[in-house]
């Protein structure tokens, strides 16, 4: 098991993808030393940081400050908050910016914000001059734990999420964990689903740890002030494991679609409801973790109460584990299966799904047959 890191400690995973590698640095306070670490990593380069607008209210200046003292000269974009900015009018927007800002090759791009900030910024600076460097500044959960480490950019279109984007790696992610303080609770609750999701498709101990621990992880600075260190400690070994996989499989050809654990299920939900506060999108990965497990349990992949233990888990923390808890209702199983087959397109009737032989042991299944994933939605979202 990965040390448990002291509390205030910085630590450094690295991605091993060769010439592409970089780190990943996390700890609490770690957003000063961003100036002074472009300094270092790209000598005499500019930096232009693209952030949302709540992001920017509380932590655009302390990012401004950091580039400054370092004698790094900056400029900022500020998109609109949400999903919806993944798109290709912002995507305009931000190139446009960053050219007007006068970035060029040798310059640096800060995305400072959750994973849609990233996903966007990410994208922009592999197009702008034909690929800048971009520095992630994760200030989500999630997307300190996920989105921020892999090198996956995209844009939304209306054929469905994520569908115009890039491999693109960034040259450094800088994990503050204080930043996290400013997050909402439900927010930071989603962003849980992707840790727990790390302990369920691969690391049992990971998951045991955090079902002994999660109130830590929650809890944040302690009214002391002191910085609690099982959340870094969370953080950690989840971008351990994603730097593992992603140096392995870097363009998810194998084990990387082990990541999607809960994502088949939980996409449908989420495009069901609109990509809206209904369903956020790691709380729509807890349900869709919750349902893959139950439906590898039927399939007698793993008893029913290990499956169970899974699912317990996710209900302590406050993630939906049954679709009836979405807001607004649950859609109907027809709309969801035609979801699904958009998500993982359907190949004679049959599905990919990952599923699992038990906690901390997932698997890619192909071929799995749509009409028996039919019958067990028909069966969840009857009503209770
Ligand atoms: P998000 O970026 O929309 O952030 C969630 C909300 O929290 C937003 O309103 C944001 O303004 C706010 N916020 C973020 N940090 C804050 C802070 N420190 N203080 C106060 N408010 C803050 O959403 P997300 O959950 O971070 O990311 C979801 C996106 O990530 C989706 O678009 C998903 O497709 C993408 N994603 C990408 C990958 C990848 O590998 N690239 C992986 C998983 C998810």
């Amino acid at each position: 098991m990965t040390a448990q890191p002291r509390a205030g400690d910085a630590v450094a995973v690295n991605v091993g993808l060769g010439e592409r590698a970089y780190d990943v640095a996390i700890g609490r306070g770690l957003l000063g030393s961003l100036g002074a670490r472009i300094a270092r990593l790209r000598p005499g380069s500019k930096a232009a940081i693209v952030t949302d607008t709540n992001v920017a209210r509380h932590h655009l200046a302390a990012a401004e400050a950091s580039l400054r003292a370092a004698g790094v000269e900056s400029a900022s974009v500020s998109v609109p908050a949400g999903e919806s900015t993944k798109s290709f009018a912002m995507l305009e927007r931000v190139c446009d910016s960053l050219l007007a800002a006068r970035v060029e090759r040798g310059d640096v791009v800060v995305a400072l914000g959750g994973g849609v900030v990233g996903d966007l910024a990410g994208f922009a600076a592999s197009i702008v001059r034909r690929g800048v460097d971009y520095v992630q500044v994760p200030t989500s959960l999630l997307a300190q734990v996920d989105s921020s480490v892999g090198g996956k950019t995209a844009i939304n279109s209306s054929h469905g999420k994520n569908l115009i984007g890039a491999f693109y790696q960034p040259v450094l992610v800088l994990a503050d964990t204080a930043l996290l303080d400013t997050l909402p609770e439900r927010e930071f609750r989603a962003g849980y689903g992707e840790v727990v999701k790390y302990g369920m498709l691969g690391d049992f101990a990971f998951f045991e740890w955090l079902e002994a621990n999660w109130r830590q992880v929650f809890a944040g600075a302690s009214a002391r002030g002191d910085p609690p260190a099982p959340r870094e400690y969370a953080v950690l070994r989840s971008v351990q494991a994603k730097a593992d996989i992603v140096a392995r499989d870097e363009r998810e050809t194998g084990e990387r679609m082990l990541l999607n654990l809960g994502h088949t299920f939980g996409h449908a939900f989420e495009a069901a409801a609109g990509y809206s506060d209904r369903l956020l999108h790691g709380e729509a990965i807890g349900l869709g973790m919750a349902l893959a497990f139950e439906f590898s349990a039927r399939r007698g992949l793993l008893p029913m109460q290990e499956a169970e233990r899974a699912i317990r888990h996710l209900k302590a923390v406050g993630l939906p584990v049954r679709p009836q808890e979405i807001s607004g209702g649950p859609p109907d199983a027809a709309a969801l299966m035609d979801l699904i087959a958009q998500d993982k397109k359907v190949k004679r009737g049959s599905l990919t799904f990952i599923l699992v032989r038990g906690i901390g042991e997932a698997f890619v299944e192909r071929g799995v047959d749509a009409s028996a994933v039919r019958a067990f939605l028909d069966e969840k979202l009857a009503p209770a």
